[in-house]
């Protein structure tokens, strides 16, 4: 006889800052009968994964922590990934997390059986629960473009989320591809070092001003004393951005012209080549793509072994790059700092819900979303940082934490009744979803800019629409009359997406 899959109440896929947030909330309630599964070794996600040189977080660090756990030790008003890992290792440990974790476990598929459960394949064998949440992160899984001849290259290649930390750079000629929110921090920080750095620009992006400076032992001192302080700037922080970012790229147009004035002003600052600045000049509306804070980036590009390269590449060659100009670019190292697959994640097409259904068909828009966490034909599913629950203004944790209320709210209400499972009703989700895209519409997202926010048919599946105090709003309760309720191991209710 085959051996019994191990049952556990809830799996909640992924240990990022997601999964360890479900984590601490789950036993705050009092809830331990869960696990955490994670494909990797560590805990982090995001902050894991992306090793490269300059990696830091691009929203200040008051605000990009836990709402339950501020950080007074930060060292730097934008923390940067070692100080972000750390943080999130510390709280991991803090609240008991760490014990649910099963490290080394990756989620090959899920399925619901109608008999009331999501039974999971992963690498170490078959698991089956009764609710699962996942945490798999948007960023997660690195893209690289697939150019022809790519394999044929004679030097080292690496993507920017899985650095190699014994690669030397000193005196050798690199490319990083690619110019958005990962280049713009590995660029000054190899700069320095090689003998020459090429950079490849497809679309040139709004490089803003970056108020990055150390935290002083006071501050932290006095955050540690008086932690209320602290939680007076994270609020000041979070309603200028709100009132001041998401007023501008979702509502008023003449307030985002003024920033793009201030912003045209930092290019022309720090690039004084008219020539090279009108190759780094964007032809969109700011924020329609993720806007990305640097100083070092254009006084890096002005340098002597720097050279910007906006002719297209025509394919890779044992020896280096050759662009569509017949340009063959010698290099030793190739960097890819080409993004992630974001609407088109392959975890999406391994998560099967009811009658076949893929949860991929959320973002291609077959299937409708439910405040980016529920789905019809998904029963006993939730989704943290799914469709639409992305920002770029404000700390994504933000966003979990509304959807993690949603969830335990959920799950405290479900509780009543130990055999009851719950599916959002098509109706329900469908005109979420409708009214959301209908909100998309007046923003700068849908200004006409090509981005990774977008999936294949050009439909935003990325950012929420709106200012995130509507969301905390709409994620606060687990409104029960949005779902329908069935018992287990009876048939499934018979509702369409349609
Ligand atoms: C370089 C970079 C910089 C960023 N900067 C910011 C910023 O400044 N501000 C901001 O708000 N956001 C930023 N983000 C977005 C960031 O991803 C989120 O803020 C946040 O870290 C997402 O957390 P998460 O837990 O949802 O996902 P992740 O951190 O991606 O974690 C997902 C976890 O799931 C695991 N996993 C995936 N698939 C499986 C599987 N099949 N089986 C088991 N485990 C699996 C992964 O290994 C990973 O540990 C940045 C992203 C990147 C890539």
């Amino acid at each position: 006889m085959p051996p019994q899959p191990l049952d556990t109440k809830i799996i909640v896929v992924g240990a990022g800052l997601a999964g360890i947030g479900a984590g601490v909330r789950l036993l705050q309630m009092d809830e331990s009968d869960f696990v955490i599964f994670e494909r990797a070794e560590q805990l982090g996600g995001t902050w894991r994964d992306n090793q490269y040189p300059g990696c830091r977080c691009d929203v200040p660090s008051h605000l990009y922590s836990y709402s339950f756990a501020l950080n007074p030790n930060w060292q730097q008003t934008y923390a940067d990934q070692d100080d972000i890992w750390e943080y999130m290792q510390a709280t991991a440990e803090r609240f008991g997390v760490v014990p649910h974790i099963r490290f080394s476990h990756n989620v090959l598929e899920a399925h619901w059986d109608d008999g009331g459960h999501w039974v999971l394949t992963t690498d170490r064998g078959v698991f089956q629960c009764r609710y699962l949440v996942s945490a798999t992160g948007s960023l997660a899984e690195p893209s690289t473009p697939s150019i022809p001849g790519a394999g044929r290259f004679s030097g080292a290649t690496m993507h920017s989320a899985r650095w190699d930390p014994s690669q030397r750079f000193d005196g050798l000629r690199v490319a990083v591809i690619g110019t958005g929110a990962s280049a713009v921090q590995i660029v000054p920080s190899i700069q320095p070092s090689v003998a020459h750095l090429s950079v490849f620009q497809r679309t040139p992006g709004w490089v803003v001003p970056h108020p990055l400076r150390p935290i002083r032992s006071w501050e932290r001192r006095l955050y540690r004393r008086f932690p209320f302080i602290q939680r007076l700037v994270r609020a000041g922080i979070y309603w200028q951005r709100e009132v001041v970012v998401v007023s501008a790229f979702t509502k008023y147009d003449g307030l985002r012209g003024l920033l793009e004035r201030q912003v045209r002003r930092h290019l022309a600052r720090q690039v004084r080549d008219p020539e090279l600045r009108a190759r780094l000049a964007p032809d969109y509306q700011l924020g329609c793509k993720r806007a990305l804070p640097s100083n070092d980036f254009y006084p890096a590009l002005c340098q002597p072994n720097v050279d910007l390269v906006t002719e297209p590449i025509a394919r890779i060659e044992p020896e280096g790059i050759l662009t569509t100009d017949g340009q063959l670019h010698r290099f030793d190292v190739i960097v890819y700092a080409t993004g992630f697959y974001v609407s088109d994640n392959p975890m999406g097409g391994r998560i099967v819900g009811r009658a076949s259904h893929r949860l991929a068909e959320a973002t291609s828009g077959e299937l409708p979303c439910y405040l980016g966490t529920t789905f019809p034909y998904f029963p006993n599913f939730f989704m943290l940082s799914g469709p639409n629950t992305g920002t770029g203004h404000t700390s994504q944790i933000f966003m979990i934490e509304c959807q993690l209320n949603y969830v335990l709210d959920a799950l405290e209400q479900l509780e009543v009744d130990s055999g009851t499972v719950f599916e959002v009703l098509p109706s329900v989700a469908m005109s979420y979803t409708e009214d959301l895209q209908r909100r998309m519409r007046g923003t700068v997202w849908s200004s006409g800019c090509a981005s990774w926010y977008q999936n294949s048919d050009g439909r935003n599946v990325a950012m929420w629409p709106d200012y995130t105090t509507v969301f905390r709003r709409q994620t606060r309760r687990f409104d029960p009359t949005d779902y329908v309720f069935h018992r287990a191991a009876q048939p499934a209710p018979s509702v369409s997406a349609n």
